[in-house]
């Protein structure tokens, strides 16, 4: 496996340590799982939880792994921990995963998401740049905020036009709505971490690249609330919750933005290609998505409601969904991007990667693993006497 593997330019690759910060989380958990079960990479697993990733971790005497000693995890917090110095010198190359990214704390807890997603990185870049490693930051499509179609009246004819909605890394705007509109601190923290990293190589030849994704989703994303985590999740987990507990799906505002979602596992494969490509990903803004899978969140609602029933057996609510206000969901504050479509014109040209998985292949595995993990602890929750 190890010295098999060449790179896009057909150079050997040589086994890298990487030291990967917020392994514990969604994308991380897969991302260490490509690296150890495909690569000879060793990942130094940086978080503070590693429940999603356990099963990397644990081995015994009798069931020798074949990625045994070539991941560590080391459970700090980079707010505050000198330790993290220390690890990205160990390191060829450092992935920063960490943050707040899930939009019910945007506006409700706009000050840890600001510290989060800009103070906290702040030590990552600086020891990156003074150690002269190469960073892979993970930023957010979100930075583009709303589209320019979206200011124009509802039946305008340039809103079907593809230079009013498609962003693109080097030509769209960042529109984000007023201040009050506390919804944007994410895309504002994540937008000034970019351009902070992008001035450190302009200015002190770091060497990065940084990751847009566009509605990542699949297995172990994030939690079911009253199972295995508490508050509103992203728009997966709260269907799948719903779904679990045989309820109504909420659509916030009438479930109108429209979103496109891509398999975990096809927008791992881009990651991968950054990792071994640095030459062709260096310096470059990623947008990382499937321009392919756009739905409205009402479609997605209903998709959703259609596999789950196929996948568990169960049967389909009369009345599958509701609407809900985004201030009765989300709170004061909430505002909402109305499109998301990636161009793909930079990673196609870099790293010739193209995502495979079709919305509804990837709903259904992501649903069986939901309906796998989680139907019996929910039962269970439901059959518990409710204290009135
Ligand atoms: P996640 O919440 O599952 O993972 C983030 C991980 O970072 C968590 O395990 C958390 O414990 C850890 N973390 C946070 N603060 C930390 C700290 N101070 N010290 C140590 N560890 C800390 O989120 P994810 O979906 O895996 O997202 C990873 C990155 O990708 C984030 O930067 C996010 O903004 C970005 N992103 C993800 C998506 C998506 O579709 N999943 C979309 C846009 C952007
Ligand atoms: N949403 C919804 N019902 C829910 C959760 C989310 O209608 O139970 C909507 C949300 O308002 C947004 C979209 O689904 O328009 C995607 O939300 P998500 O939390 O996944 O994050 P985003 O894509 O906005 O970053």
């Amino acid at each position: 496996m190890a010295s098999s593997r060449v790179d896009l330019d057909g150079k050997p690759i040589a086994a890298m340590t990487i030291c990967m910060i917020g392994a514990g989380g969604f994308i991380g958990s897969h991302l260490c799982e490509k690296l150890l079960f495909e690569t000879p990479h060793i990942v130094l697993a940086v978080d503070v939880y590693n429940d999603k990733i356990a099963h990397l971790l644990e081995s015994s005497e009798n069931e020798k792994q074949p990625w045994d000693g070539r991941i560590q995890f080391h459970r700090l917090n980079i707010k505050n921990d000198s330790r993290l110095e220390g690890l990205i010198k160990m390191s060829d190359l450092v992935i920063n995963l960490a943050a707040i990214c899930t939009p019910a704390d945007y506006n409700t807890r706009p000050l840890d998401t600001i510290y989060s997603n800009f103070i906290d990185a702040l030590p990552v870049v600086k020891y990156c740049t003074e150690n002269k490693k190469r960073l892979i930051h993970f930023s957010t499509c979100e930075v583009y905020g709303k589209t320019i179609g979206s200011f124009l009246p509802k039946d305008h004819p340039l809103r079907q036009d593809p230079a009013f909605f498609v962003l693109k890394e080097d030509e769209s705007p960042c529109i984000f709505g007023s201040i009050d509109k506390q919804r944007w601190s994410y895309a504002c923290a994540k937008q000034l971490i970019e351009r902070l990293v992008y001035a450190e190589g302009a200015e002190n030849g770091l060497e990065f690249s940084i990751v847009r994704p566009y509605n990542w989703i699949g297995p172990r994303m994030d939690f079911i609330p009253g199972i295995d985590g508490e508050g509103v999740p992203r728009v997966l987990a709260c269907f799948s919750d719903n779904l679990l507990r045989g309820e109504p799906l909420k659509l916030v505002d009438g479930g109108e933005s429209q979103r496109t979602f891509i398999y975990i596992k096809d927008a791992i494969e881009a990651v991968l290609l950054m990792i071994e490509n640095p030459k062709r990903a260096n310096g470059h803004i990623f947008n990382v998505g499937n321009p392919n899978n756009e739905v409205t969140v009402r479609q997605l609602a209903e998709m959703m409601a259609k596999i789950y029933g196929k996948v568990s057996g169960e049967k389909m609510l009369d009345v599958p969904t509701i609407d809900v206000t985004a201030q009765e969901f989300y709170g004061e504050g909430y505002d909402d991007s109305d499109k998301r479509i990636p161009d793909m014109t930079i990673i196609n040209k870099q790293l010739g990667w193209n995502p495979k998985t079709s919305l509804w292949d990837l709903l259904e595995s992501t649903l069986t693993y939901q309906h796998k993990t989680y139907s019996q602890a929910m039962k269970t929750v439901m059959a518990k006497p409710t204290a009135n």
